[in-house]
This record gives structure tokens, C-alpha cells and sequence, in this order.
């Protein structure tokens, strides 16, 4: 199920994404190697005495072109519309300030929980100046220090006090997917258009403590899923909506909470920078990947060589997505839409497949008989056994006599006949090389 999402909230320069950062600690840096993930993150998984959960700076979410005062108000809006708790942060060398309050009083009306972080108290003597704060009538001012650390602890503790219940009944044996992608592809078209067909049965869950909904549907053959998130996709008008920053930050929750994630692209406008974004975490965060190519009705003369030319963009664009299926649909028109319940299926079914080890220990020394592993300075890569060791994705040790001795390629090359072996068409695969002892 669905982590608790924490939001950060407060105005400039108070140092919401130093604390984030701080909370985030050594996380964050997991996939910054990812191509097309950027450094500055606004989404990141914390845990704090056991209790995993997500965090939004919704200080990265920037509303261009409008006066500070209103971007503020609008990352209110989003800590409110996302978060099951909010921490607002204040400076203490500012006390009190007109924005501080009139944030404040949004989070009031909203009835979520918020904490209150007074930061910048990097020593005694300022906490004597976090009393000014109660004014804000958010209750107890946490003091603390990002930049030294110090606080974070008390701070963490009273927001996992508000963290909701978990309940047991949402923990179903649906399969869980969702569209991610930018801004306009056409997530909401496509969502309304499979869900306007009269073959799906629906229902929706409404969320207990966030503004989400899960939507269940059942095709005719009888199979079930969780289409995660549709509230929010669905939800349009307010003005963070359409910035990239908090379509991003959509798109990561969705990944987080679905086993299978449709990428959708959009025909008319081409690969975007943002689109790599997208894909970069999905893939990082090693879901069951589907890429639609949405809005393929607008393409001229569209035909078998334009499809193919699409597909070689997009697998040069995207080539650590090489395992991930293109499919070209139309929300429009539906196109294909019909398809993609059974591509969900399926990418389920290879992200949780699992391989006998006689069988895998087949592939794997036929691979090496028929390609001995290149020998590294007059040594030699002995691989003596795998096993898988884990599904979603699936996960394969593989004990060699020297980790150090198996290049890139060569993992590569093992990974393809794994591939070619069983099919895995729609999930990452992952390979472990471990020494045997
Ligand atoms: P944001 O705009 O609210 O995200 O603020 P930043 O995290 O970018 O921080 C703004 C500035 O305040 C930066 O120069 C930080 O180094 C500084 N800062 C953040 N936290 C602390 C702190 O605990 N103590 C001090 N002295 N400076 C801090
Ligand atoms: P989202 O932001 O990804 O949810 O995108 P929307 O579903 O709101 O779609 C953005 C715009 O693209 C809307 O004006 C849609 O009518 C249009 N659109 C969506 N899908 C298609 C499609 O398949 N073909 C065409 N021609 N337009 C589409």
C-alpha cells in the first residue's frame, strides 16, 4: 500500500529543502546516476523509526510568471491537496512574518494535520525565540537545525503521531497501475475513455485521508485491477496542475503506489525533457513499465514506417526502457485503448514471475559455454550457480569466483539470454553478482 505523504510547506529561503534533504539523508542520492534524473529532488522517500513514508518539497513546485504571493498559496494548495501531514517551516531569525501568516491560515482551514518547524535555531539562546511562533496557532514550535541536524528527531516524531491508520481492507490482490507522464499527453483522456467503455465494470474507493482515488475495474475475462491515482489526474483547474515540476511529483507518487505504470507520450509533440525524467525513475524505482504512445489519430499518413520510426526514437531516447512494449493508441478515437488491460496483465505477470533454479543454471551455463566471459588480466570469470532471489523485479544472484572479473557487457549479454530464455517483456530484470565464499 501507499506510504504516508509528508509535504514541506513555508516560504522562500526558510530552508524547506535543506530539511528535506536532511530527512531524505543518503536516499536521495539513489538514483541520481539514473540518465534524465535531476539532483534537485522534490520527492523522496524518508523513514523514521520504522515508519516509511514520502516526502514533497513543494518548494520546487514553481508557478512561473506569477507573484510570490500566489506561488505560495498554490504550494499550500498542493501540501494540502497531497499530504496526510504538513510540516510548515518558519526562520527564527525572521519571527513572525505576513507571508508565515497568511500560509498559516490556509493549512488552518484545511483541517490537515501540520507541524510546526521553527528552523535556523542553531543554538541555545534562539530557542528562546520560537515562543513568538505559538501566534501562528498551529500549536508547539519544533525548533531545529537543518543545516546541523539538530531536532529532527522530535520534529519526525510528532508527524508520524498523524500518520493515518493503515487499513488492512484496501490490501487487496488487485494489480495496481497507472498513466504517468507530462503535463497534456492525455493521461485524463485516456483514463475517461477506458473508463467510459461499458466492457469495464467500476467502482471507485474514496480515500480516507488524502484527496485520492483508487478506481477498480474488472474486464469481461474476469480480471481485476487498481487503476491508483485518477482523482488526481482527473482534478484540473488550479494553477500548479500544468507545471512540470508537480507533474513530476504526480508522476513519482504514482510510481511508488502501482505495480505496473503506463508511460504515455504524446505522437503530436515528441520526446520532451521531462519525459526522460519520468522514465528515468520508473524505471529506477523497478516497476512493470508500458509505453503508450497517446494522440497517434494526429499523426499524417500514419503507417507501419512510422510506427516503426517512432519506435526507434523512442528506443533511442530511452534505451535502459529496452524491455518496456510500445503500443500506439488513441484517446480520441480508442484506438488500441482495449489493449492495454492485457499488456498490464501481462507485464504483472513477468514482473512476479519466477524461474526454477535448475532450469535458470541451464540458461545461464549454456550462455557461458557458448560465450566464455573475456578473461581480465590473465583471470578468468568462473560463474558457478544463480538463483533468483526476489520478484518486482525479479532478481537473480549469480556466485562467481570474482564480482570484479564480470564487465558491464558481460552482465549485458547474461541479462539478453535470461531474456531470450523466459520471457520478461515489460519488467526490468535485475542481476546480483556475489562472490562465493
Ligand atoms: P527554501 O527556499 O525554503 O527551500 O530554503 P533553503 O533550504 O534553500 O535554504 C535557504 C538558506 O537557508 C540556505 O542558504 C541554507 O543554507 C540556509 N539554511 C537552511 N537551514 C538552515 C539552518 O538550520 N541554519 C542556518 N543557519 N541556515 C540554514
Ligand atoms: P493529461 O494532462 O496528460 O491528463 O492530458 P489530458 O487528458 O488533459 O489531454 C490534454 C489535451 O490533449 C486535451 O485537450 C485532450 O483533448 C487532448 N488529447 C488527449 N488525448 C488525445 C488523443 O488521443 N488525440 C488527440 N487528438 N487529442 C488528445
Amino acid at each position: 500500500m501507499a506510504n504516508p505523504i509528508v509535504a514541506i510547506v513555508g516560504r522562500p529561503n526558510v530552508g524547506k529543502s535543506t530539511l528535506f534533504n536532511r530527512i531524505a539523508g543518503e536516499r536521495i542520492s539513489i538514483v541520481e546516476d539514473t540518465p534524465g534524473v535531476t539532483r534537485d529532488r522534490i520527492y523522496a522517500h524518508g523513514d523514521w523509526l520504522g515508519k516509511e513514508f514520502s516526502m514533497i518539497d513543494t518548494g520546487g513546485i514553481e508557478i512561473s510568471d506569477q507573484p510570490l504571493t500566489t506561488q505560495i498559496r498554490e504550494q499550500a494548495e498542493v501540501a494540502i491537496d497531497e499530504a496526510d501531514v504538513i510540516v510548515m517551516v518558519v526562520n527564527v531569525e525572521n519571527g513572525v512574518t505576513d507571508a508565515d501568516e497568511q500560509v498559516a491560515k490556509i493549512l488552518y482551514r484545511s483541517h490537515k494535520p501540520v507541524v510546526l518547524a521553527v528552523n535556523k535555531v542553531d543554538n541555545p539562546e534562539r530557542r528562546t525565540q520560537i515562543f513568538d511562533f505559538y501566534s501562528l496557532g498551529l500549536g508547539e514550535p519544533y525548533p531545529v537545525s537543518s543545516v546541523h541536524g539538530v531536532g529532527i528527531g522530535d520534529l519526525l516524531d510528532e508527524v508520524i503521531k498523524h500518520f493515518p491508520e493503515r487499513s488492512n481492507a484496501q490490501d487487496d490482490q488487485r494489480i495496481r497501475f497507472s498513466f504517468i507522464g507530462r503535463p497534456n499527453v492525455g493521461k485524463s483522456s485516456i483514463v475517461n475513455a477506458m473508463l467510459g467503455e461499458d466492457r469495464v465494470i467500476v467502482s471507485d474507493i474514496a480515500g480516507t485521508t488524502r484527496d485520492s482515488i483508487d478506481t477498480n475495474f474488472k474486464t469481461p475475462d474476469g480480471h481485476e485491477f487498481t487503476m491508483v491515482d485518477t482523482a488526481g489526474i482527473k482534478k484540473k483547474g488550479k494553477l500548479y496542475e500544468n507545471t512540470e515540476r508537480y507533474a513530476l511529483m504526480r508522476s513519482m507518487r504514482a510510481i511508488d503506489d502501482s505495480d505496473v505504470v503506463i508511460f504515455v507520450l504524446n505522437a503530436e509533440e515528441g520526446i520532451r525533457e521531462l519525459d526522460k525524467h519520468v522514465a528515468g525513475y520508473a524505471h529506477e524505482a523497478g516497476k512493470a513499465i508500458i509505453i503508450a504512445v497517446n494522440k497517434w489519430d494526429t499523426i499524417p499518413d500514419r503507417d507501419q514506417r512510422t510506427m516503426t520510426d517512432f519506435t526507434n526514437l523512442i528506443r533511442q531516447e530511452f534505451q535502459y526502457l529496452s524491455y518496456a512494449p510500445i503500443i500506439f493508441v488513441s484517446a480520441k478515437t480508442k484506438q488500441r485503448l482495449f489493449k492495454l488491460p492485457e499488456m498490464v496483465l501481462e507485464a504483472y505477470e513477468h514482473h512476479t514471475r519466477r524461474v526454477q533454479s535448475s532450469v535458470l543454471n541451464d540458461v545461464i551455463m549454456d550462455a557461458v559455454a557458448a560465450n566464455p566471459a573475456p578473461s581480465l588480466n590473465g583471470r578468468r570469470l568462473r560463474l558457478y550457480y544463480a538463483t533468483q532471489v526476489a520478484i518486482q523485479p525479479p532478481t537473480f544472484v549469480v556466485f562467481v569466483n570474482d564480482p570484479d572479473l564480470m564487465h558491464f557487457s558481460y552482465e549485458r549479454y547474461l541479462e539478453n539470454r535470461i531474456r531470450a530464455a523466459f520471457d520478461f517483456t515489460g519488467t526490468p530484470i535485475h542481476l546480483i553478482k556475489r562472490q562465493r565464499k
